[in-house]
């Protein structure tokens, strides 16, 4: 409580889970610290000649269970304090999925909207240049998050190769397909955030028809789970992105937001001065507002921190999937959990990405290439039993599923710390 810093906020949360598993003190404390950090300044020769540096960060959390995994970020306030934090998720995500990787994660400080695409593609360039010695297939792994994409993948794997002097695609995942990357990458987030609804209305009793979905961000996460969901019966009410929500009780159809989001690069373009409107007759919204609406299913899928001790009381929603990392505080948490709220935690909501990520690793080390059904199809396996196995622990400690992801995690991470040898095996009590 009381502090600033989200990455010691983040670690909070692994008190109440550290006290339902049998661990040791010694593997808690090692994830208060992070491994090492890389802190970098990257020169970008712009369009017209001016030089320009940016500030940009690699973190490795943990590689207690394998080679550091996590994404890249490009954002305007990003700074090295949300990398910990996003980093130590990455850590927590990859054991709840029981994958062989720790956790990492990095970024620059940038706007990248404000840059050309040769200015883009020269400045994750030079990122790689800088980081090369940092990252590497059994290292660090990086891969797409919030304004990173398949292409800028693209364009840091071939630079990669350049340095290293040799093809090495699982540096990174996330790729362009036509460049080593997974059938179903781009959807798998999303994918993974299905199977938790279809879980919860499972054992809930809910209709897809009768179910209405606030989505909060539309990029990768949020365009893909409102998809998915839409294909699912289910009814896509509201979505929002960084200039606001439109509403609409009937249901979009989603497919065509897509299309205008995406032509349009803005939800304005739903808005009223187009025609689509008469066909969607969408209610415009600020986000707050969104947050607010009498929905089933809310979907943060955009940024941090957005579900707080001040907005957490109006919320309506009977259950949160966190597709973005880290969009509940933990005070909101308390507020949610007293209200009965299902709140389906980030590191297992959105942990369907770096799943896929890992079969990507996978088949670039073998060169054996899966169909869509084949990763598709293990993707909702692994989802599906690691939310059971969270299930089983929420029932057995009857306490929320946050709380049973991070007791998880624990779990795995601890035998790892133990294996390698704590105070109990040097003493000779165990
Ligand atoms: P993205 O850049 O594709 O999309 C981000 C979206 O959020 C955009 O639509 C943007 O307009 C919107 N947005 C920005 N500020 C907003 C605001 N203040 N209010 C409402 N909307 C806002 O990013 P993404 O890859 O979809 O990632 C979104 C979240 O999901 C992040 O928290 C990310 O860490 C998490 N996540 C993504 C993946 C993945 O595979 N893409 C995997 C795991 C977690």
């Amino acid at each position: 409580m009381g502090t600033n810093s989200l990455f010691e906020r983040a670690l909070g949360r692994l008190d109440e889970a550290a006290r339902l598993v049998d661990i040791t003190e010694e593997t808690y404390i090692r994830l208060h610290h992070p491994k090492a950090v890389l802190s970098v300044s990257v020169p970008l020769r712009m369009d017209d000649g001016r030089l320009e540096m940016f500030a940009a960060h690699r973190v490795h959390h943990n590689d207690l269970r394998g080679p550091g995994k996590g994404g890249i970020r490009y954002h305007p306030d990003l700074d090295l304090d949300e990398i910990k934090a996003l980093a130590f998720w990455m850590t927590c995500k990859c054991a709840v999925m029981d994958l062989p990787y720790g956790g990492a994660k990095g970024g620059i400080t940038v706007d990248p909207k404000k840059l050309s695409q040769m200015e883009l593609e020269r400045l994750s360039r030079g990122l790689i240049r800088r980081i090369a010695d940092f990252i590497g297939p059994q290292v660090d792994i990086p891969a797409p998050d919030v304004y990173t994409n398949e292409r800028i993948m693209g364009w840091m794997m071939d630079e990669y190769a350049h340095v290293v002097r040799r093809h090495e695609p699982a540096v990174i995942t996330g790729k362009p397909i036509a460049l080593g990357g997974s059938q179903g990458r781009s959807t798998a987030t999303a994918r993974g955030g299905l199977v938790c609804v279809q879980k919860l209305a499972e054992r809930h009793g809910w209709s897809a028809e009768q179910t209405r979905v606030a989505i909060q961000g539309f990029g990768n996460a949020g365009q893909g789970i409102a998809r998915l969901l839409f294909d699912a019966g289910y009814r896509v009410v509201a979505v929002s992105d960084s200039q606001g929500a439109i509403h609409s009780d009937k249901g979009f159809d989603v497919p065509s937001l897509i299309r205008f989001k995406n032509e349009r690069r803005s939800l304005k373009a739903v808005y009223c001065e187009e025609s689509v409107c008469d066909a969607v007759q969408a209610e415009r919204l600020t986000n707050e507002e969104m947050l607010q609406l009498d929905v089933d299913v809310l979907v943060p899928a955009a940024l941090a921190d957005v579900i707080t001790g001040d907005n957490a009381g109006a919320i309506k929603a009977r259950a949160v999937i966190e597709l973005a990392n880290g969009p509940t505080t933990a005070e909101a948490d308390e507020i949610l959990n007293e209200a009965g709220v299902t709140v389906i935690p980030d590191i297992l909501a959105n942990a369907g990405g770096v799943t896929v990520s890992y079969y990507e690793w996978i088949q670039n080390l073998t060169g054996d290439y899966w169909s869509a059904d084949k990763v598709e199809k293990r993707l909702q396996q692994r989802m599906s039993h690691q939310f059971d196995r969270i299930q089983d622990l929420v029932d057995e400690h009857e306490t929320s599923f946050r709380v049973g992801a991070y007791a998880l995690a624990l779990q795995r991470l601890g035998a790892a710390a133990e294996a390698v040898g704590t105070r109990d095996l040097f003493n000779g009590s165990k």
